[in-house]
């Protein structure tokens, strides 16, 4: 379903992704592990189009994300194409981004009527829908600001997912969330796992890796230094660089 080759992304002078190679199947979990400023929420960013990148491809859905390829030279996409495509991924960010001046139904109401121009009623529907998979039924209609940081959370997951993207891009999503709360979240992730979606998640949870990943790439410095089965990466890391990296993490 995704497929990443030879990825390099620069700001400015500096080099944060050197060369990634990454592919996901379809329904496949994969989380991107790697200590800070390793490339992680950067790698991303380019999938879903938030960030140019500066050679490499991305094909998303047998799509090439982002350019067009005319005699051996790239061109950036129109917005018009570049907002198709990006909507062909969901993202959920550490800071939950919900309006605040929308209720919990009207966030995820929102993309369903502006991008796929759902009727109210139809949009309505399916928020309800998806709020109650993410155990917020009875929340619809609260604002953002009378919701926990793990409901605004649940709340955030269930507009991505209303959408019916084909990869569901997760970025850290607990890092901003008070510790008792971050369970909840890590739980309707797990359900949307198991129930087929496909994931590709950064987290700074190992626990919650090992736990969910079909596979686990670890990254350093800009690179996928191991891309293995959560058993492997941590039971087994081949890399000096991974088996400091857990050290730390423990
Ligand atoms: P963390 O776990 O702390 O989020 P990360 O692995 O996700 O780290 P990135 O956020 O992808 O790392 O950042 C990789 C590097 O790119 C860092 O050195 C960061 O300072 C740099 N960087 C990220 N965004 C920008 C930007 N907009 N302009 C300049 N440098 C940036």
């Amino acid at each position: 379903l995704l497929e990443i080759r030879g990825l390099h992304k620069r700001f400015g002078a500096v080099e944060v992704l050197k060369g990634v190679d990454l592919a996901l199947h379809k329904g496949e979990v994969v989380s991107i592990i790697g200590s800070s400023g390793s490339g992680k929420t950067t790698l991303l960013r380019c999938v879903n189009l938030l960030e140019e990148f500066q050679s490499g491809n991305i094909v998303l859905d047998s799509e090439t994300i982002g350019y067009s390829t005319k005699n051996g030279r790239r061109h950036r996409l129109s917005d018009r194409e570049l907002s198709r495509q990006r909507s062909m991924t969901g993202m959920v960010f550490q800071s939950f981004n919900l309006f605040p001046h929308l209720t919990a139904a009207g966030n995820v109401m929102l993309g369903l009527r502006k991008v796929r121009r759902m009727g109210k009623a139809e949009a309505r529907a399916l928020a309800e829908r998806w709020l109650g998979r993410v155990g917020l039924a009875a929340r619809a209609d609260h604002y953002p600001s009378q919701l926990s940081g793990g409901q605004q959370q649940r709340v955030a997951i269930a507009r991505a997912l209303a959408m019916d993207p084909k990869l569901v891009l997760l970025d850290e999503i607990t890092s901003a969330l008070d510790p008792e709360l971050v369970q909840e979240v890590l739980n309707t992730v797990k359900a949307i796992a198991d129930e087929g979606a496909t994931l590709l998640i950064v987290t700074h949870e190992m626990r919650f890796a090992r736990d969910v990943s079909d596979r686990v790439v670890f990254m350093d410095q800009g690179q996928v230094v191991e891309d293995a089965p959560p058993a492997e990466i941590f039971g087994n890391p081949r890399s000096a660089r991974l088996a400091e990296f857990l050290r730390n993490t423990r």
